[in-house]
C-alpha cells in the first residue's frame, strides 16, 4: 500500500510498505478520510512528538474507513463496518485508570498512520476506542478524536450557561471549542491571527472575534468588554508560552483558566501568585480525551448541531500531502481531508 512515512522534521515521504494485517484482537481498516490537525503541523514541524511517537514512523492520527479484514479473537466487528478508530486507548488497569482518570494513563497505546491506504488498529483500541459510524460522511466522522479533545477540554473547564469565555487561538481545536461553548449557551470572545478563520468563528457563533495584530493589549481589552472584571472562562488553544500567559492575565478574580495547547518541551511560564491567590484562580492543564469523550463527540456529529464541514478547507489525494503540510505551516487551510484513493 501507499503510505506517508516521517523520518524527521519537514521530512515526509510516501513510500510502498506491505499491506498491514491484523494479529489477534485487532482488525485493519481501509481508510476513507484521513483529517490533518494542528499535532500533526507541530510533530511534522519538530520531527516527532515526546508521547505519540517517534520516527521514523507511519504518520496521522485522525481517520475514518471501512474493515477489510479482522483478527483472531474480533466478535464485535466484521468485514465492512464503517468505523472511527481514537489515536489511543488506556490500558484499564493501572493507578490512573482505576480512577478513572483514562488520560493520564502512562500506558497509553498509541495508533499512527491514518495517512495511508490502510490502517492497522491495536487491540486495546479495538476493545476500548474503535466505534461504528452512523450515517454520516467519513470525513466528519475522522473528526472525532480532536473532537473528543475539546469535549473534555470543556467539561474541565467549569463553564456556565452565561459565561463570558475567551478563547485564545483559531486554529481548528480552537474553533471546535467556540462552537460547543455557543451550543451551550456561552458568549464567547475570540482571539486569532487569520480573519478567514475568524470569519468562521463569527459563523460559529462568537459574539466577538478579534485579530491580535490588531489588538494591542488583549488582557485590557477583555476588561473593558467585561465591565472592567476579565472573562469568566479563558481558554488557550495555541501551545504558545506567551499565550498561556496572556490568558492568564484576561482572567476575572474566581476565573478558570484552562491552559489547553501544549507547548515545545522544558518551557516555562511565570504567574503572579499575587493574582493567583487573590484572585482564586483556577489554572489547569488539560490533555487529551477519554473513551467517554470519544463517544460523546461521534454522537454530537452525527446530531448535526454543529457544521463541522465548516472546518474542512479542502479534500485531497494522499500523493498531495506534503503539499497539504506546507499549507497548513503557512496557514491558508483549517483542515484538509486527505483521500487515500
Ligand atoms: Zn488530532
Ligand atoms: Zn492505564
Amino acid at each position: 500500500m501507499l503510505a506517508a512515512l516521517l523520518y524527521g522534521q519537514e521530512d515526509l515521504r510516501l513510500e510502498q510498505v506491505s499491506d498491514p494485517l491484523p494479529d489477534a484482537g485487532e482488525v485493519v481498516i481501509k481508510v476513507h478520510a484521513a483529517t490533518t490537525c494542528g499535532t500533526d503541523l507541530k510533530v511534522w514541524r519538530n520531527g516527532g512528538h515526546a508521547k505519540m511517537l517517534k520516527p521514523p514512523t507511519l504518520f496521522g492520527h485522525e481517520a475514518a474507513g471501512e474493515i477489510v479484514a479482522v483478527g483472531a479473537g474480533v466478535t464485535k466487528w466484521k468485514v465492512g463496518d464503517a468505523v472511527v478508530a481514537n489515536n489511543s486507548a488506556p490500558c484499564g488497569h493501572c493507578f490512573f485508570c482505576l480512577r478513572r482518570e483514562y488520560s493520564l494513563c502512562p500506558n497509553l497505546t498509541w495508533n499512527n498512520g491514518t495517512f495511508a491506504q490502510y490502517l492497522k488498529i491495536p487491540a486495546k483500541i479495538v476493545q476500548h476506542n474503535l466505534l461504528l459510524i452512523p450515517d454520516i460522511a467519513y470525513e466528519l466522522a475522522a473528526m472525532t478524536e480532536p473532537l473528543a479533545c475539546v469535549l473534555h477540554g470543556i467539561a474541565r473547564s467549569n463553564v456556565k450557561p452565561g459565561d463570558r469565555v475567551v478563547l485564545l487561538g483559531d486554529g481548528a481545536i480552537g474553533l471546535m471549542f467556540v462552537a460547543k461553548l455557543v451550543l451551550d449557551g456561552s458568549q464567547v470572545l475570540v482571539f486569532g491571527g487569520n480573519d478567514k478563520r475568524l470569519e468562521i468563528a463569527t459563523k460559529l457563533g462568537a459574539a466577538q472575534t478579534f485579530n491580535y495584530h490588531q489588538v494591542q493589549d488583549i488582557p485590557s481589552l477583555v476588561k473593558e468588554l467585561t465591565d472592567g472584571y476579565g472573562a469568566d472562562i479563558v481558554i488557550e488553544a495555541t501551545g504558545d508560552k506567551s499565550v498561556w500567559e496572556t490568558a492568564i492575565a484576561c482572567a476575572r478574580p474566581g476565573a478558570t483558566v484552562n491552559l489547553f495547547g501544549g507547548c515545545p518541551k522544558n518551557t516555562n511560564i511565570s504567574v503572579s501568585t499575587e493574582q493567583l491567590h487573590y484572585s482564586e484562580l483556577t489554572i489547569k492543564g488539560v490533555f487529551h480525551n477519554t473513551p467517554y469523550f470519544v463517544r460523546e463527540a461521534l454522537s454530537l456529529i452525527a446530531s448535526r448541531k454543529i457544521m463541522f464541514e465548516w472546518l474542512i478547507s479542502e479534500r485531497r489525494p494522499l500523493k498531495d500531502l506534503e503539499q497539504v503540510f506546507v499549507d497548513m505551516r503557512e496557514r491558508k487551510v483549517i483542515k484538509v481531508a486527505i483521500q487515500p484513493d
